[in-house]
C-alpha cells in the first residue's frame, strides 16, 4: 500500500521556548494511524536533534529537514550538508521549496544535485514542484511542473526515485490562504503520476507518494487527502498550531 504523509514545514518559525512548547503538544496527541501513515515535522536545522531525541519513543513521527546542500562537505560557510542530517538520524529532506527557488534561486540544477546528494546519504527527498500564479493563468501548469520533474528528478533510477516523495505545491496556494480545490489537486497528481508512468512505468507511479501542498487546513484536509492520487499533505503555516496539524494528521483516516 502507498505510503501517507502529513508533512509539516515550520519554515523559519520558532524560538526554543516556542518549538518545545509545540513539540510537548504534539507529543501528547493522541493518533489513530496505519501503520502505512506517517508524520514528518520539518523545524528549522537547529532543533532537529532534540527534536528527533524528543520523539524517538513516538513511532509514527519522524524528522526531515527543509533543505541541504549540493556538496557532501567542504568550504561552503553556512551550509548544511545531507550526510551530516543523516547522521542525526534525520530521514526527510523537503528540495526545491518554492521559498528556496525564490528567494535563494535555486535552479533546476542545483536541485537535481540536492536530490542526488541526499540519496547518497540515505535520506528521503520531499521534492516540491507547482506552478506560480501566472502559469495557471496562462492553463500551462503541466508543461511546467513537468519540466521541474524532467530536470530534477527524471535523471534517477527507478530504485531511487522510490525513495522520493513529491509534493505539488501551486505556489498561488502556498501561504495565501487560497487552496487548490480537490479537483485541480486530483488533476495535476494524475497528471505527475501519468508523467512517472510515462518516463519508467505504471506500478512505480503507483508507488510514488505525491503530497499536496498549499493552504491545507483542518477544515478542507479531509477532502483533499480523499483524492485517489493525493497521498498526504505538505503543511506550512497550520503545522505550526498542534490542534490544527493533529486535525489535519487525522484527515489521512
Ligand atoms: C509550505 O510552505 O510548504 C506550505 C504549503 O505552506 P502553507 O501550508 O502555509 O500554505
Amino acid at each position: 500500500m502507498r505510503k501517507q504523509i502529513v508533512a509539516g514545514n515550520w519554515k523559519m518559525h520558532g524560538t526554543l521556548d516556542e518549538v518545545q512548547l509545540l513539540a510537548d503538544q504534539l507529543h501528547a496527541a493522541t493518533f489513530h494511524l496505519q501503520h502505512h501513515q506517517e508524520i514528518v515535522i520539518c523545524p528549522p536545522f537547529v532543533y532537529l536533534m532534540m527534536l528527533r531525541e524528543r520523539f524517538r519513543d513516538r513511532r509514527e513521527f519522524h524528522i526531515g529537514a527543509q533543505n541541504c546542500y549540493t556538496e557532501p562537505s567542504g568550504a561552503f560557510t553556512g551550509e548544511v550538508a545531507a550526510p551530516m542530517l543523516s547522521s542525526i538520524g534525520v530521514e526527510y529532506v523537503i528540495i526545491g521549496h518554492s521559498e528556496r527557488r525564490q528567494y535563494f534561486h535555486e535552479t533546476h540544477d542545483m536541485l537535481a544535485r540536492k536530490i542526488n546528494i541526499a540519496l547518497q546519504s540515505g535520506l528521503k527527498p520531499i521534492f516540491c514542484c507547482g506552478e506560480p500564479l501566472d502559469i495557471r493563468q496562462q492553463q500551462a501548469q503541466n508543461a511546467y511542473v513537468e519540466k521541474q520533474l524532467q530536470e530534477s528528478l527524471f535523471h534517477l533510477s527507478e530504485e531511487q526515485l522510490r525513495q522520493v516523495v513529491i509534493a505539488y505545491e501551486p505556489v498561488w496556494a502556498i501561504g495565501t490562504g487560497v487552496n487548490a480545490t480537490a479537483q485541480q489537486a486530483q488533476e495535476m497528481h494524475a497528471f505527475i503520476r501519468n508523467a512517472i508512468a510515462t518516463r519508467y512505468h505504471a506500478a512505480l507511479a503507483n508507488d510514488i507518494t505525491i503530497l499536496y501542498g498549499g493552504s491545507v487546513k483542518a477544515s478542507n484536509a479531509a477532502e483533499l487527502f480523499a483524492c485517489p492520487d493525493v497521498d498526504g499533505g505538505l503543511v506550512g503555516g497550520a503545522s505550526l498550531k498542534a490542534e490544527e496539524f493533529t486535525r489535519i494528521v487525522e484527515a489521512l483516516a
